[in-house]
């Protein structure tokens, strides 16, 4: 038999969750990778006699898959505490989109993005969805940072920083589609904002060219109670039912909030085997209701977890958020058992990816999966002991203890240091911004 051939780096954690199989902990295991993808988990022992290039000991450290930010607006790290306290409509309709009107340029979004990526790769990310304007400054961002997620075109029926009208945000975004096709890690997706901003017939364009591109949909949709109050008094349709009927819905459809389900939402859900991004903070801060996650999951819905944008939340940490959920779980369903550490830990990876239509490649550690791995630091005192490391990660662990980092095997994080950024620069640049924005009367 020919030697194994040699591995790039192996990797000795103290555990190892490979999220699938599910509920699994694997102790004193290694992961050995070559090319860019996972090539090797087994016993410690066993990888101890592969060849590597380079044999990185993480004692006390936990190795999961890289999380999945499955929904947020990444440039609006630059409005982060902009506008705090506000229902929904006030503070999109009185601050949110007036500040979008003066200042969001490929500049504001390119800084953002940045931001939004440092931000994100520290606290464990290693994907994300991103529904934004300027997808393409977005785009080459995630490019050249060597992160991995999917950019939404963004859709809505008024005009739009970078676009003056749909047709030419659809055109942008055919080309965005021709340009990435076969980029190894940045996807795309149509971004219909919500129900209430974009309407039937533009809907339409967008059913037509994702069938056409095979790309999938990412919406906010029963984002509250009163957009559904609304619709319901306009059109007595549930948007949620207008989307069905509009042929919308399938499983690459990613239905972002959904804090409003009865039973007939939930029944569409299924038959149309959408995913559902919970974004709980979100929720909770803009007091937009609660998404039934656990109902959605015995349905078989799949739900993943998304931060949604700083400014609403206020930060793009998903650690964080997937605690949030799994605790909310539990009073909402009024059940102690609901979204236990593992099944939180699933939705912030597994799930993510097969939201995004990623499953394939990402969301596990499984042998011929991309490398795409977190190694959190699970050896200081608010960890001990340690009697369950998925357990001592959901809750009592915060994104400080994210330790190491790798997209497609490429390290991104390294001893809690960003490889790609120079941090107090990336810092003064969100400064500057911030107090050009703050000395304005637009704010
Ligand atoms: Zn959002």
């Amino acid at each position: 038999m020919p030697p194994a051939p040699t591995l790039d780096l192996l990797l000795l954690p103290s555990w190892l969750v490979p999220v699938e199989p599910a509920g699994v902990v694997f102790k004193d295991y290694a992961l050995g990778i070559r090319d860019g993808l996972i090539e090797f988990i087994g016993p410690r022992a066993d990888g101890m006699a592969r060849s590597a290039v380079e044999v990185l000991e993480l004692p006390g450290c936990l190795l999961t898959p890289g999380m999945v930010n499955a929904h947020g607006h990444g440039a609006m790290a630059l409005f982060r505490g902009l506008a705090d306290d506000l229902p929904l409509m006030t503070w999109l309709q009185d601050h949110i989109w007036p500040a979008e009107g003066r200042w969001v340029d490929e500049a504001f979004v390119r800084d953002g993005m940045d931001l939004a990526i440092a931000e994100q790769l520290k606290g464990g990310i290693t994907c994300f969805a991103d529904m934004y304007f300027f997808p393409k400054i977005a785009a080459e961002r995630v490019h050249e940072s060597g992160m991995r997620a999917q950019i939404s075109v963004p859709i809505l029926d008024f005009p739009v920083p970078g676009a003056r009208d749909i047709d030419e945000a659809l055109r942008q975004g055919i080309a965005l589609f021709d340009e990435l096709r076969d980029h190894p890690r940045v996807s795309l997706a149509f971004g219909p904002h919500a129900p209430y901003t974009v309407g039937d017939a533009n809907l339409e364009k967008v059913r037509v060219l994702a069938n056409q591109l095979d790309a999938p949909i990412q919406m906010h949709v029963h984002e509250t109670a009163s957009e559904v109050q609304q619709a319901l008094e306009h059109t007595g349709e549930r948007p949620l039912a207008r989307l069905a009927r509009l042929g919308m819905l399938g499983p690459r459809f990613q239905a972002v909030h959904m804090t409003q389900v009865n039973d007939d939402d939930l029944a569409l859900l299924v038959e149309n085997n959408c995913s559902v991004v919970h974004c709980p903070e979100s929720n909770l801060k803009l007091a937009s209701g609660f998404c039934p996650i656990e109902r959605l999951w015995q349905a078989g819905v799949n739900v993943a977890v998304g931060t949604d944008g700083a400014a609403s939340n206020n930060d793009l940490d998903l650690l964080a958020e997937v605690r949030t959920a799994a605790l909310l779980a539990k009073a909402v369903a009024g059940s102690a058992t609901a979204v236990d550490a593992h099944r939180a830990l699933r939705m912030a990876t597994l799930n993510g990816a097969r939201a995004l239509g990623l499953d394939a490649l990402i969301g596990s550690l499984e042998v011929g999966k991309a490398a795409d791995v977190v190694a959190f630091d699970l050896s200081g005192l608010a960890q001990q002991p340690v009697y369950n490391p998925v357990s001592q990660l959901i809750y009592a662990t915060g994104r400080d203890c994210v330790r190491h980092l790798w997209v497609a095997g490429q390290a991104l994080l390294s001893d809690g240091r960003l490889t790609g950024f120079d941090e107090a620069a990336l810092a003064a640049r969100a400064r500057a911004w911030g107090e050009r924005i703050a000395a304005s009367d637009a704010q």
